[in-house]
């Protein structure tokens, strides 16, 4: 069995030992991706997605392919994955009532639980832990705000929301772990 073209853009042979069989069922109990295996790969959702168009990697219909096919570690590692600006047009679009957006939210949710994130979104995670913000403020910007005469920002909790992602288990999920750790885990985990 030949692969799909994968979201890094390169083509080979797919292994036995790649394939989860018991994937596309997973995901098809998942609230919203129930009609997911009535993807028919007639590329709508990637002609018409505004990343796509701007990306060489990111495609959705081969991520729902992949997916489909069982090819899970591969659908959780791609860092393309994370390019999805959530938009919903794929969703809109799809002519077999699949929800694309909803898919490669689940798959990136699927990614974090698994450990694997990439950098840029654990430093984000980890601002919002600490300040709240996504961003961190830096202090010359809050004083420019003060000599402009614009208001304080406002101010969160961040123990609060601490508290909120404790209970999501939100820490565990942005420890880092390669991806070689990562792959190794859940080779084991399908074993
Ligand atoms: S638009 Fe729908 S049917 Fe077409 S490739 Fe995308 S998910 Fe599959
Ligand atoms: S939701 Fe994501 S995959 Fe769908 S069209 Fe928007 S950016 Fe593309």
């Amino acid at each position: 069995m030949t692969q799909p073209m994968s979201p890094q853009g390169k083509e080979r042979p797919i292994k036995a030992s790649e394939i989860d069989p018991n994937f596309k069922y997973e995901l098809q109990k998942i609230h919203g991706l129930e009609n997911f295996l009535h993807c028919f790969q007639c590329g709508t959702c990637t002609s018409d997605c505004p990343v796509a168009r701007f990306s060489d990697n990111y495609r959705p219909r081969t991520l729902i392919h992949m997916a489909q096919l069982g090819l899970k570690n591969q659908v959780l590692t791609s860092d393309t994955l994370w390019l999805c600006a959530a938009c919903f047009t794929c969703t809109d679009r799809c002519p077999q009532n699949v929800d694309v957006a909803k898919a490669i939210q689940v798959f990136c949710n699927l990614a974090a639980e698994n450990g694997y994130m990439p950098q840029l979104f654990r430093d984000q995670a980890q601002n919002l832990i600490e300040t709240s913000y996504i961003y961190k403020i830096p202090e010359v910007r809050i004083k420019k705000r003060e000599t402009q005469g614009l208001p304080p920002l406002p101010k969160n909790n961040p123990n609060t929301i601490k508290k909120l992602l404790k209970n999501i288990k939100f820490f565990k999920h942005i420890q880092q772990q390669t991806p070689q750790q990562l792959l190794g885990e859940n080779k084991n985990a399908s074993q």
